[in-house]
């Protein structure tokens, strides 16, 4: 015996994968290259299920990493899907369900199916409807939202920043009657006055793309997610979930690097911007 206790050194370094989907469909059904077939996306829950892994919706990270009332899994994982496409229902929640993992699934209101009066914006696709949501939810997945109508929000107007943010919140909590404390910003773009809106409005913690690992003290405002894409290989998909993020799987990915928020400005005022998280 030591006589040492559990000193922050002498602890094991937690560290969470949170996964980022988008669709759930092949390539006869969609051409954006962050939908992920539904033969991988079952290879890869039956990996996350073979590995050991226990999942948590974002809210339980938050709770887990804050060290109550969740405790913190063994081999935890945090399994996201953004936008709200109707997929999920069809070919994520019953594989879910098969293996026992809970996931969140992050809404942008105005593109609900059936979102009747509220309906903003041009749908990117097939889109879950109310009932499919309430359905979900009642699988215990945790509904986050992602703003109403999908705009870059560190590029909007601050009342404009607050009507989206709060538009969605309010709209998905009265829809099921439940808090919405979830929030993940479109294409994984925010800044800090971005941040600090989504505070005021009462999100605790919010999701962005930052293709490294969660770990105890990030801003729960800015929770790092990894982009799981139709050309996600096991090998890489596994790397990604063990945390080897270090390798070049993330090249691509220059949404939170600074500097770039300068170029889609530019890119914004020639012609439009790509659509991606
Ligand atoms: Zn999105």
């Amino acid at each position: 015996m030591n006589g040492r206790g559990a000193t922050a050194a002498s602890r094991p370094k937690v560290e969470v994968p949170i996964l980022m989907y988008h669709e759930i469909a092949g390539r006869q059904d969609t051409a954006s290259r962050l939908a992920v077939p539904p033969g991988s996306f079952a290879a890869q829950l039956r990996h996350l299920h073979e590995a050991g892994f226990t999942a948590l919706t974002v809210s339980g990270l938050a709770s887990a990493l804050a060290g109550a009332p969740v405790q913190m899994p063994t081999r935890p994982v945090v399994i996201t899907f953004d936008d709200g496409f109707a997929d999920f229902h069809r070919e994520a929640l019953p594989l879910l369900r098969h293996y026992g993992f809970t996931a969140t699934v992050f809404v942008t209101t105005g593109w609900i199916a059936d979102a009747g009066p509220h309906a903003a914006g041009r749908r990117p696709g097939r889109m879950l409807s109310w009932n499919q949501i309430r359905e979900a939810a009642a699988a215990g997945v945790e509904i986050g939202a992602h703003s109403h109508q999908h705009p870059q929000l560190d590029q909007i107007a601050p009342s404009r920043l607050r009507d989206e943010l709060t538009i969605s919140k309010e709209l998905l909590e009265d829809g099921l009657g439940l808090a919405v404390p979830s929030l993940a910003y479109p294409f994984g773009y925010s800044n800090a006055r971005v941040r600090q809106t989504a505070r005021d409005i009462g999100y605790t913690h919010a999701c962005a793309v930052g293709n490294v690992m969660a770990s105890p003290g990030r801003d729960s405002l800015a929770l790092p997610r990894l982009t799981i894409r139709r050309s996600t290989r096991p090998t890489t998909f596994d790397c990604i979930v063990r945390g080897r993020t270090e390798t070049m799987i993330f090249l691509k990915d220059r949404s939170l690097t600074k500097g770039y928020a300068l170029v889609r400005r530019t890119r914004s005022v020639i012609g439009g911007v790509s659509r991606g998280a």
